[in-house]
């Protein structure tokens, strides 16, 4: 079967490929990288110097964490710097053992204050407050409320943010919607259909229009299946029925790199897992032979 892909939207967030001849295993991979192994950039380590606030410093902490930072140039800059998520995790070990050299985990911090203090009136403050070494690294959001501060009240935090990846905690998880959904033909048995325009009112996405009477589906790609058409239809003259091999990937991200380099990078890495495959079975195919030789 030809394999055909087609963008249906690719903007700052979202990006929505249709294919055609692709098998779902590989589209499901290509989504389960862009949750799991595509590395971000999150605060990782919080050094609470003054916190009067109501907020215990592990809540903090974890509001913190979760502000999305730009990470599209520094993990390109760490990727070229040969930095390696997987020892970057290391850095934040409990096990001393397990701990890169110190001088490894310097080279991928990036550090970052918050200092605030309500004087005579509430404060609150926004993720936009934080202030970041690296330009490259700052938040996306700069309107996200970290804590609201009473009068006489302060914080004054170091962060540490470090590249991450999704396996190890969702805030390094780069997308926040990664689906692949099933494409679909709505086929109707027009003998049993009444006309009676139901389906039409129950389509959550507005897709069914009764022209002359008769159902039809305005743009059956947009169909999500949600089947509630069939499902409310009184003589069950609708069926809806998946396409064979056409899917569509969606990606959306969480604003810390651009959709299309997630999926680029999801790529990247699968064909880097695939290619260490590929050496090592050629590598044990090569030893097998000489051991036969022998
Ligand atoms: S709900 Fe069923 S019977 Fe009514 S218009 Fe739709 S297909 Fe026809
Ligand atoms: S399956 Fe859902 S989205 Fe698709 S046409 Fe029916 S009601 Fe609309």
């Amino acid at each position: 079967m030809s394999m055909e892909l087609k963008i249906l939207r690719l903007d700052d967030r979202v990006i929505e490929l249709r294919t055609k001849g692709f098998p779902l295993p590989l589209l499901n991979l290509i989504r389960r990288y862009a949750l799991a192994k595509v590395p971000s950039i999150a605060v990782d380590e919080v050094v609470v110097i003054v916190n009067t606030s109501i907020l215990f410093d592990e809540v903090l902490a974890h509001r913190l964490a979760m502000v999305p930072l730009r990470s599209e140039e520094a993990i390109q800059r760490f990727k070229a710097m040969g930095i390696d998520p997987e020892i970057c995790e290391k850095c934040s070990s409990a096990s001393e053992e397990e701990k890169p050299p110190e001088d490894v985990c310097k080279k991928c911090f990036i550090y970052m204050r918050l200092e605030a203090e309500a004087l005579d009136r509430e404060l609150t403050v926004y993720s936009g407050d934080i202030v970041s070494d690296d330009k490259d690294v700052e938040p996306v959001y700069k309107n996200i409320p970290i804590v609201v501060l009473a009068p006489g009240q302060k914080i004054l935090l170091e962060l540490r943010a470090r590249p991450g990846r999704g396996l190890e905690h969702a805030k390094w998880s780069p997308a926040t919607v990664a689906v692949v959904r099933y494409l679909v033909d709505f086929q109707l048995i027009e003998d049993l259909c009444t006309h009676c325009g139901k389906c039409a009112e129950v389509c959550p996405r507005g897709l069914i229009e009764i022209v002359n009477g008769v159902p039809r589906v305005k743009n059956p790609d947009e169909c999500i299946a949600c089947k509630q058409c069939v499902m409310n239809c009184p003589t069950k003259a609708i069926e809806i029925v998946p396409r064979q091999d056409e899917y569509v990937l969606m990606i959306e991200s969480s604003g810390v790199m651009r959709p299309s380099t997630i999926v680029r990078e999801s790529l990247e890495i699968l064909l880097k897992e695939l290619d260490q495959i590929s050496q090592k079975v050629s590598k044990w195919v090569s030893e097998k032979r000489v051991g036969e030789a022998r």
